[in-house]
């Protein structure tokens, strides 16, 4: 297993982690089978959060505290931002992860879903901040993070602004809209924690086509995801939701293999960047000349869902992301507005380069998107 150092913090995390958003699903004798195959297997990372009621963290530390010493592993945990708490609140919500965890200390405390710049102004200014000191101080906590799914450009803001020790971020190999800032993040010494790592699942099942390419290369779908990211120098860990030991197996293996990634996995990572990002039909670039758009249409952001849905085989991610964005959600991998908000000004299609008839694209890909 590579282990690589979170930060400045002096913590040596395995780059494979345990994410244990799902873990609360699974019966105890799995969860406990599970992070046992965790601990022989050199993953030492383990981040959760008040998932299933807290039922997550429970069961996580029961787990973990039959097989293993505290100080065996590094314990990542978190308070939600999104609604706006108190300082007190942040305290209580601490406090009550600890009783949870039934540990005495998290290696490192985060603010969960810092989505927007307000989120992250109110943490600063407001007291939930001084919060998380105050327990670091107290020896409650040993670092402070922030987990987040706010654009590439906030996120780097986030870090301009204050010295936070981790920022776990959505990033996999459909998305690939991170690279910038995870470079920025690392360059000041910030420990990047990749989420989401295979995009909910979606890219375990990749159309025909490209199942048939991974079978000639020996890999899974999963090793590949997971290896893009590991790849990555600045990428410090990357967090999976393993919910059996069988996954845990697989998923060890990007960890476990030699660097930088060999030509079979770069052609790989490069046809399905190819397939997703330049279809014939649709030969949108994201270049973002079009933009703005008046209205507010996230006119690369559709052609790239809908690009990635013909692309990948997999329409799952596309459709659930077009819909947060038809819905203006705050998390949306693509905020903005969606298609029907286009009024046929025609500004976008004088400045596209590739001369797409972007309005005529943009029903068709509302159509497919909302099928
Ligand atoms: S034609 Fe539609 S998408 Fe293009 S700039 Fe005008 S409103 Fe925006
Ligand atoms: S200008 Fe054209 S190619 Fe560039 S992002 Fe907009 S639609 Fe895509």
């Amino acid at each position: 297993m590579i282990y690589r150092e979170l930060g400045h913090t002096g913590l040596r995390v395995s780059i494979i982690g345990f994410g244990g958003m799902r873990f609360f699903e699974k019966d105890d004798a799995t969860a406990d089978a599970t992070v046992q195959r965790c601990l022989e297997r050199g993953i030492n990372f383990f981040e959760t959060g008040s998932y299933g009621a807290g039922k997550s963290e429970v069961m996580l530390g029961r787990a973990l505290w039959k097989a293993c010493k505290r100080e065996d592993v590094i314990l990542a945990d978190k308070a939600t931002a999104c609604n706006l708490p108190t300082e007190d609140q942040v305290r209580a919500d601490l406090e009550a992860a600890l009783e949870r965890y039934q540990t005495d200390y998290f290696d490192v405390f985060s603010f969960w879903g810092t989505n927007t710049p307000e989120m992250h102004d109110h943490i600063l200014r407001n007291g939930p901040l001084k919060a998380v000191l105050k327990a670091k101080e107290e020896g409650l906590v040993r670092a402070v993070g922030l987990t987040t799914h706010a654009r590439p450009e906030w996120i780097r803001d986030f870090a301009d602004v204050y010295p936070w020790d981790m920022i776990v971020l959505k990033e996999h190999m459909l998305y690939t809209r991170q690279q910038e800032t995870i470079a920025h993040l690392g360059e000041k010494g910030v420990g990047v924690v990749a989420m989401t790592p295979l995009a909910g699942g979606v890219i375990c099942s990749p159309g025909q086509d490209l199942q048939t390419e991974l079978d000639a290369a020996g890999m899974s779908a999963a090793q590949l995801g997971l290896r893009y990211l590991v790849a990555n120098p600045h990428v410090t860990s990357v967090i999976s939701g393993m919910t059996t030991p069988e996954e845990v197996d697989e998923n060890v293996l990007a960890g476990e293999t030699g660097l930088p990634l060999d030509d079979t996995e770069a052609g790989l990572v490069e046809l399905i960047r190819r397939k997703t990002t330049a279809l014939s039909e649709t030969f949108c670039t994201s270049c973002g000349y079009c933009q703005p758009c008046p209205e507010e249409v996230n006119i690369p952001g559709i052609f790239r869902l809908w690009n990635l849905m013909r692309g990948y085989g997999n329409a799952a991610y596309s459709k659930l992301e077009y819909q947060k964005l038809c819905e203006q959600r705050h998390w949306a991998d693509f905020p903005g507005c969606s298609a029907e908000h286009c009024i046929q000004c025609g500004k976008c299609e004088k400045r596209c380069p590739e001369g797409l008839p972007i309005m005529e694209d943009l029903k068709t890909a509302h159509a497919a998107l909302t099928g």
